[in-house]
């Protein structure tokens, strides 16, 4: 594959299937052969994925922007009585839903919300069960490990208590956000109001003890060090080890434009967003799946990601909104034809699939 002399260890480790290092992940931080990187990255996922490349139809339901965690990098989180708050009722939920089903291959719903000051987690069981009541067509992922964490500190129930009971409401599979950067330092420093590394690495361990399937993500491109990212995929690697639970890596470059940070740091180049995408590729040797979500990346950067160890491009998400608060240039939703055609160009093949990565159908 042509690495240079330096690279060559590296490179003869991922042919023969061997674990990369923590020094590996930082070495290929610091590598500058882009061209290179991708190749590997994509190698793998050829041999891992094939040409299937995952997209679904889908739609986003935000419940609420008011939030009691103030987290820096955020741009959707308002308090009450800010303009632009909201929190929605279970009518208005439901009618969002019923206005996204137009799309006869709408196939399930992903639920992440603020952290609302009054809300009771029965309020949002409620409206998760009547969600699930009204659609239960739909497959249901929803809540972080975030909101999760936040459910069992206002309910006085455990973790496991909480998520048997969304289990039960409906909730199939958990949302992948929240994770940021699972460094303590780096949450002490943005956001030392919700859950911890260890928190959130609780629920999704729980999550799959239960059989309740979640993702796993990472904001990066903000306060945080190389080494950080590649501590963040390896804590994500080593839980992976040890349950099996995660179904898919996304990668979240940080858009600081309407953030507190906006002032002192710079969006992340398309250079970085893409040896992200291939060294998490190359370090998360036991997940099958990677992200590139088009929302944070643009379309054209997650289309070239595709070639950098992506063979998942997330779904048409009706109407993104908190991405679209942070200064997300991408549109709010893209339609399922334009979503077929970014993959048939990067010369894969488009396959509609459910939440859980069960092929409905491959378009040729
Ligand atoms: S990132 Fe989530 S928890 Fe933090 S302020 Fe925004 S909505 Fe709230």
């Amino acid at each position: 594959m042509l690495a240079t002399k330096e690279y060559e260890d590296i490179e003869k480790k991922v042919l023969q299937g061997e674990r990369l290092s923590r020094e590996d992940g930082i070495r290929l931080f610091h590598c500058h052969d882009l061209a290179w990187l991708g190749a590997l990255a994509d190698h793998v996922r050829q041999e891992k994925c094939g040409d299937i490349v995952y997209y679904n139809v889908n739609c986003h339901v935000n419940l609420t922007n008011i939030c009691t965690s103030h987290c820096e990098f955020c741009a959707f989180g308002r308090d009450a009585g800010d303009k632009g708050a909201y929190a929605m009722t279970k009518e208005q939920a439901i009618g969002l839903v019923r206005e996204a089903l137009k799309d006869p291959d709408m196939g399930g719903l992903h639920v992440v919300s603020g952290l609302h000051p009054t809300w009771s987690f029965e309020q949002y069981l409620g409206i998760l069960q009547a969600l699930h009541e009204e659609f239960p067509q739909l497959y249901l992922k929803g809540f972080t490990g975030v909101e999760i964490t936040h459910f069992a500190k206002i309910s006085g129930l455990s973790v496991r208590e909480v998520l048997e009971k969304l289990k039960a409401a409906g909730l199939k599979a958990i949302a992948g956000g929240g994770a940021e950067i699972l460094s303590d330092r780096v949450r002490q420093e943005l956001c030392p109001n919700k859950a911890t590394a260890e928190e959130w690495l609780n629920v999704a361990r729980t999550a799959h003890q239960l059989g309740i399937p979640t993702n796993a993500s990472m904001l990066y491109g903000h306060i945080e060090t190389l080494e950080e990212r590649v501590d963040h995929l390896l804590k994500l690697r080593n839980l992976q080890d040890e349950t099996h639970g995660f179904q898919t890596f996304i990668c979240f470059p940080f858009l600081p434009k309407h953030t507190k940070l906006g002032q002192r740091i710079k969006q992340t180049s398309m250079w970085d967003d893409l040896r992200t995408m291939a060294i998490a590729r190359l370090m998360l040797d036991n997940f099958r799946n990677i992200k590139a979500y088009w929302v944070m990346l643009t379309v054209p950067v997650a289309q070239v990601a595709l070639g950098f160890g992506a063979n998942d491009i997330d779904g048409t998400i009706h109407k993104e909104n908190i991405m679209h608060d942070a200064g997300a240039e991408s549109p709010r939703g893209l339609s399922e034809d334009t979503i077929i055609r970014i993959i048939k160009e990067a010369g894969r093949v488009p396959a509609l699939c459910d939440c859980n990565f069960n092929i409905i159908r491959t378009i040729d």
